[in-house]
């Protein structure tokens, strides 16, 4: 069985517990989990004995290559995408159709209850996701490729940094790169922050110059395919200050409890708050003001989330980011992050990009 059958045979038991005959999937990332399939403007009706892709003729050659085999309603042109549903739920005779509703449009569900007189809808929240915050073994290898191309294209790129070098071009380097070891894309606009830049968390690449500063904040990651991952490494291009290597120490102390305290059973509430009672206690609290983590996979933020207030028990299988980070207005950021895979007894760190203050040291 593919890991696309799978996933479709469990989604068949959480269909059948919210009382639906079928989930008609919408979100297109959702799709893609379910089938492998890329393309967007097609929505999944997954019944409860099979499925069928409700798309049009502009994919049929990439479906044949990327989910050979799945059932196929392709709409012409002129026929609208409600018809085509419309005819595939009336032929399935479906009497509960189920509907995303996290994804579907409130005119969406209207213009269903209309054409489908017969048909109740139901609403449901987050069965697809629910699954998707488990990832199956193809899911955490395709992240391993992505921490691999992250890691590579890093390694590049810091050999190659000079100091006339903007955070521009080094966001653009870290691009090309990911490319040439045969990433998709960056999983997002990679961050580059140099200086008292690097105190905005989010902070957008400018031209402002390495040798405007003692250390940068690159924050960055690649989509291997379909599947992200996220690191945050800070490079040092001017001399250590005391305050960088207290508050680098913090930082790294804490993220590295946090990671060693990540096994199944623990809440995303409790890891975050290894890490943050760490930075508290250092005087540093006020300064850590975003949660700890997030899941990754097709979505660079996914469930679950490390931070205050979330119950999620994490599981195995699941993948988190770890990125703790001090902000200090006017002098910089220091924030570390990796990706960390939960297993049956613990964790185990996908990223491997060294993380020693050390390490950051620009080479000479
Ligand atoms: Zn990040
Ligand atoms: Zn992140």
């Amino acid at each position: 069985m593919s890991s696309f059958d799978a996933r479709r045979k469990k989604l068949r038991t959480l269909v059948r517990q919210a009382e639906a005959d079928a989930l008609l999937v919408t979100n297109f990332t959702n799709v893609t989990y379910l089938t492998g399939f890329t393309g967007d403007d097609s929505y999944l009706l997954a019944t409860l004995d099979d499925e069928k892709l409700v798309t049009d003729p502009r994919y049929t050659t990439q479906l044949e290559e990327e989910c050979p085999g799945l059932a196929l309603e392709i709409r012409p042109p002129g026929v609208t995408m409600l018809k085509a549903v419309t005819k595939v739920v009336k032929r399935a005779k479906i009497e509960r159709l189920g509907i995303e509703g996290s994804s579907a449009t409130v005119s969406l569900q209207q213009s269903l209850a209309k054409a489908l007189p017969n048909v109740k809808i139901v609403v449901t929240e987050n069965l697809v996701e629910r699954l998707r915050i488990v990832k199956d073994k193809d899911e955490v290898d395709a992240t391993r490729v992505a921490c691999q191309q992250a890691r590579r294209a890093f390694d590049v790129v810091r050999a190659s940094l000079t100091p006339s070098m903007t955070e521009l071009d080094v966001a653009a380097e870290l691009e090309y790169q990911a490319r040439r070891f045969g990433a998709k894309s960056l999983s997002f606009p990679a961050i580059v922050a140099v200086g008292p830049r690097a105190a905005l968390p989010h902070a957008r690449p400018t031209s402002r110059r390495l040798s405007e500063g003692d250390f940068a904040l690159i924050d960055w990651g690649v989509n291997s395919g379909l599947y992200m991952s996220d690191l945050t490494r800070i490079i040092v291009t001017g001399k250590i200050s005391p305050k960088l290597r207290k508050i680098y120490g913090v930082v790294l102390k804490a993220q590295l409890a946090a990671i060693d305290a990540i096994r199944p059973g623990m809440t995303g509430e409790q890891v975050d708050r290894v890490a943050r009672r760490i930075i508290t206690r250092s005087g540093l609290g006020k300064l850590f003001g975003h949660g700890l983590g997030h899941g990754t996979g097709l979505e660079i933020h996914e469930a679950p989330r490390l931070a205050v207030g979330q119950k999620t028990k994490l599981r195995p299988g699941m993948i988190v980011t770890v990125e703790p980070g001090v902000y200090v207005p006017g002098w910089g950021g220091v924030r570390i992050e990796d990706d960390v895979l939960v297993t049956r007894t613990g964790s185990e760190v996908l990223s491997d990009v060294p993380k020693q203050l050390e390490d950051c040291a620009l080479a000479s």
